[in-house]
């Protein structure tokens, strides 16, 4: 029997530093339909797919809701009502009447924020307290950031005439599904764009409950609509579509790189932002109580199931010992569970097929030589669920140390000096982000600039500010979301059309 199987077989208790009583957030607060149809045009219709399919919450396995699943025709639909919106009303629309509405859009997100926070986690199997703190707050937070631009974007382009696209398609991933919405809508409607959006197949509802919160923020019918249905189909149907302008994707490097060949030669603007596998690099003068802290945050944070989780962590070798101790006093803390109890620090995988990847690739680091450390804390029996994981004695061809796994696992690898940790940092085809924890400030200059990566963070980790453009190098994608820079994409600057 393997390493996991052994320790997944321990029956569940509380017991030693899990013995914590559970302070449940209450989910009446939502109200489930029990189906949702399509967003075209200003209203929710049924879809001429005829088709639904389940959701459900990772966390017990319930289905939540049937959601309706966008065909062909149903695309066709979605997308001229945005052409006809974009038009007719929104490219004209003075920049100041635009900002109205992303400023009610971003009040109504913080007055439901509660509702928000709790289906989100309902559906995705993120802590409440992370949903409830970081994914609702930081998505009103673009609303009102991208507000304050909608009048200004002449100033931010001196010189030039910025023109809005058109249509643009937006794909959005499964781990921050209202945030992802929030990062791509509120650039898109700032500049003058219309947008049809498909979110993710396991986390479709807070796109719904956006849809709720646009309609009531009396957006004119069809700026915005939202066609949820595979990506194979609905989601290549919506890319190919002739009459999109512009393609914002995040999720699998793989699938951006079906897109990138699917719009070659089509002249529509294509930003793309992809997977990683940050270094979180610790040097022996760092703040280190400080530094667990950012590592723990940087790799279980969402369960690990973020795009810029530090999931190397490059040690330097006179502390390792020291580092390693007290991270695996910290892991044995960390609260594995019921995602709406507000004491949970880690909760569901999102799904059963993300949880086979997660145990693929770790029982391959097993099987590769590398050391497993996991505490033996007890886990919900049904759900999606995998321990805080970490390994020493990685190699760097370890797969665990060059793919991205997607999951609360983390890889710790060791360095003496700055050049070799830059060496072994960069050796990835990613490039999204990276931390770095010393007291140096000249060290942390040295090491940002000969850092293959969009973001660099010191003595912090997984911070994220809408003022703050994100995005990344090499095989994480290109373009940048967040910031003025994160305007760019969705304007045509300098009168060539698409
Ligand atoms: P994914 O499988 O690539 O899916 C992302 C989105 O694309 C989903 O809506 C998906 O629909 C859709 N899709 C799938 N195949 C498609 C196709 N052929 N054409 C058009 N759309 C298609 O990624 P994921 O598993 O949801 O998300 C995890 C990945 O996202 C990770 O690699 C992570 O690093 C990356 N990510 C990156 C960032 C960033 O900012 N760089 C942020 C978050 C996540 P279905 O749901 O129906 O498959």
């Amino acid at each position: 029997m393997s390493e996991i199987e052994r320790r997944e077989d321990r029956t569940p208790g509380r017991r030693g530093p899990w013995a914590y009583s559970s302070a449940p957030e209450g989910r009446e607060i939502v109200r489930l339909q029990d189906r949702y149809d399509l967003f075209v045009g200003g209203r929710f219709i049924e879809p001429k797919s005829g088709r639904y399919f389940e959701t459900i919450n990772p966390a017990t396995e319930e289905t939540l809701a049937q959601v309706a699943e966008a065909g062909e025709e149903d695309v066709d639909l979605a997308v001229r009502a945005a052409r006809e919106a974009w038009e007719e009303r929104w490219r004209d629309l003075p920049g100041k009447e635009r900002a109205k509405y992303l400023y009610r859009i971003a009040r109504a997100l913080q007055e439901r924020s509660r509702e928000f926070a709790v289906l989100e986690t309902m559906n995705n199997g993120k802590p409440i307290k992370e949903s409830r703190d970081v994914d609702v707050p930081l998505a009103a937070a673009h609303f009102f950031y991208y507000a304050g631009w909608a009048d200004k974007i002449e100033y931010a382009f001196p010189g030039r005439t910025p023109r809005p696209l058109g249509v643009a398609a937006q794909i959005t991933p499964w781990n921050f599904p209202l945030l992802m919405c929030a990062w791509k809508l509120a650039p898109a409607l700032a500049t003058g764009n219309t947008a049809v959006l498909k979110p993710a197949s396991t986390t479709p509802l807070t796109a719904f409950l956006l849809a709720e919160v646009i309609e009531q923020a009396e957006l004119p019918p069809g700026v915005v609509n939202v066609i949820p249905g595979p990506g194979g189909r609905t989601g290549e149907w919506l890319a190919r579509h002739p009459d999109v302008a512009k393609i914002a994707f995040t999720g699998s490097t793989e699938i951006g790189k079906i897109l990138r060949r699917s719009v070659a030669g089509t002249g529509k603007r294509l930003t793309l932002e992809l997977g990683g596998k940050a270094a979180n690099i610790v040097f022996e003068d760092a703040p280190l109580d400080q530094a667990i802290e950012g590592i723990v945050n940087g790799i279980f944070f969402n369960q690990g199931e973020v795009c810029c989780a530090g999931s190397r962590l490059f040690v330097q070798e006179s502390v390792f010992e020291v580092v390693l101790d007290k991270l695996k006093a910290r892991l044995d803390t960390l609260r594995v569970g019921d995602p709406l109890d507000k004491n949970t620090d880690v909760g569901a995988i999102n799904s059963r097929d993300q949880l086979e990847k997660i145990t693929e690739l770790v029982q391959s680091g097993i099987e590769e030589g590398a050391e497993i450390y996991q505490p033996d804390c007890p886990l919900p029996e049904r759900g999606f669920w995998f321990r805080p994981t970490l390994f020493t004695n990685v190699s760097q061809s370890h797969r665990i140390a060059r793919e991205e796994i997607f999951g609360p696992v983390l890889s710790i690898l060791t360095f003496r000096t700055p050049e070799e940790a830059v060496e072994k940092a960069n050796n990835t085809p990613y490039g999204l982000s990276a931390g770095i924890w010393t007291e140096k400030g000249s060290r942390i200059l040295w090491m940002a600039e000969r850092m293959k990566a969009g973001v660099v963070w010191a003595n912090t980790f997984n911070r994220f500010d809408p003022s703050s453009p994100f995005g990344g190098y090499k095989e994480s994608g290109f373009g940048r979301e967040g910031g003025r820079h994160g305007l760019e994409p969705y304007l045509d600057l300098d009168g060539s059309g698409r």
